[in-house]
């Protein structure tokens, strides 16, 4: 059963009023109730859902809402929350919803054996659920790939007036401008948001699709975007020819690709702890972490789960940034001060 943020109120209240069924500790039944709070509107998850009740017995109930409003209303609702499981995009929102107290910890041998120790916070406060790929995107006949190296190209004066990236208030820029903080020292990063600024075809408009879209127009020659849109576009029949003209340049340089999740963790005040833990647990095994690459055109955050997707593997391989994403809330704030000093909007 899913809730979008008009039914939040009432469901919030309806769940309440029929309760969560048992927590025994010893393992799901029938009858049981799981509440998951996402920020996640793909069918990936859908289908998690479903494969957890049909393994489990259990009734996923979801309530959706975007990014920081699923942390508003976590807060809002305080210990008479029915979240069970919090699930958001972006480390960075992770980190924000950690600051909020919003999140038990959980630690299990299964899930430190499952998810790579940078992808997931160091108390299991949260857990990568899947990965995704900040990268370039192209014109090939516009640009000269041979001056691409890393995102610092981005800044490179040759590009004066061809680059395209959303506005500096997304996630997505916030995280990476704080793993480059973490890479180059402050200094350097703020040089660069400067000089990538300066080479703006437009200012920041739209989303990361809409990014491509304007490269696949000619309005500018080089964006900035997350790898699942670029993929989502060439796996789609309507869509495909739109990107038919252009490339994806991993930018490698330097410590590698910024990589980043979507993660789950336990609500800290779940009626059912122990079905959390199995959900999260049941979301690391090879189905599930299929669906996020099948299905949503992520990367599995478990990296012996093989899968097909024709997109990703023309895509091919990347040197992944090795940083622990946990790291990064710790540079958000300064990485907004970079960016309004930088003339970002
Ligand atoms: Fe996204």
């Amino acid at each position: 059963m899913r809730f979008g943020i008009i039914g939040l109120f009432v469901a919030t209240l309806s769940l309440a009023a029929c309760g969560s069924g048992s927590s025994s500790g010893t393992g799901a039944s029938e009858g049981d109730m799981l509440v998951v709070f996402s920020s996640r509107h793909y069918d990936s998850d859908y289908a998690l859902y479903d494969a957890f009740e049909e393994a489990t017995g259990v009734e996923v109930r979801t309530i959706e809402a975007d990014g920081d409003l699923l942390v508003e209303r976590l807060k809002a609702d305080g210990a008479r929350s029915p979240a069970d499981v919090i699930v958001t995009v972006d480390a960075g929102r992770l980190w924000r919803a950690e600051q909020e107290e919003l999140f038990a910890p959980l630690v299990t041998d299964e899930l430190d054996a499952a998810v790579p120790a940078g992808m997931r916070h160091p108390d299991g406060l949260w857990y990568g659920l899947a990965k995704r790929a900040r990268v370039l995107v192209y014109a090939p006949d516009r640009i000269d790939a041979s001056k691409l190296t890393g995102y610092e190209s981005l800044a490179d004066p040759a590009f004066k007036g061809k680059v395209c990236v959303r506005s500096s208030g997304n996630i997505y820029n916030i995280s990476l401008v704080a793993a480059l903080i973490d890479r180059w020292g402050a200094e350097k990063a703020q040089k660069w948001a400067t000089d990538v600024a300066g080479n703006f075809a437009r200012d920041p408009l739209g989303g990361d699709t809409d990014q491509i879209k304007a490269v696949a127009a000619g309005e500018c020659d080089v964006a900035l975007v997350n790898h699942y849109y670029f993929a989502r576009l060439m796996n789609d029949e309507k869509n495909k020819n739109l990107v038919a003209d252009l490339e994806v340049f991993w930018p490698n340089a330097d410590a590698g690709v910024h990589v980043n999740v979507s993660g789950a963790g336990v609500a800290k005040h779940a009626p059912n702890p122990e079905l959390a833990r199995q959900f999260i647990e049941f979301a690391m095994t090879e189905q599930p972490q299929r669906f996020f690459a099948e299905l949503t055109n992520e990367y599995p955050v478990v990296e012996s789960v093989a899968y097909k997707n024709a997109a990703l593997e023309t895509l091919g391989e990347f040197t992944e940034d090795p940083i622990s994403l946990a790291k990064l809330g710790e540079n958000q704030a300064e990485a907004q001060q970079l960016f309004d000093r930088a003339g970002w909007p």
